[in-house]
């Protein structure tokens, strides 16, 4: 089901593709590839209704520290506040 037949924003052709999506929370990020359409013109790109529903669900499970159906992919790190050289500094 198409939520959009042109773009909303410059009414250009819209194209199904895959995007790499990030969502953050609680000082987490999480990636993943999503279903979306993207305006060939502008770039804009259009979520379904469910799949947006999916997004709070995603952010509102990393602020609350509650990751089931999230898998680990790496760690990442950044450095403390007392790192002796003060020209590194952590990014929040
Ligand atoms: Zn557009």
């Amino acid at each position: 089901m198409k939520p959009f037949e042109k773009c909303p924003v410059c009414g250009g052709e819209l194209e199904d593709k895959q995007v790499e999506k990030l969502l953050r929370g609680g000082g987490n990020t999480v990636s993943m590839k999503v279903a979306a359409e993207v305006c060939l013109h502008c770039g804009e790109r259009l979520y379904a209704e469910d799949v947006v529903k999916s997004f709070e669900e995603i952010r509102s499970k990393l602020r609350k520290q509650e990751f089931s159906y999230l898998k680990t992919l790496g760690r990442s790190f950044t450095v403390e506040a007392n790192w002796p050289n003060k020209a590194i500094q952590p990014t929040t």
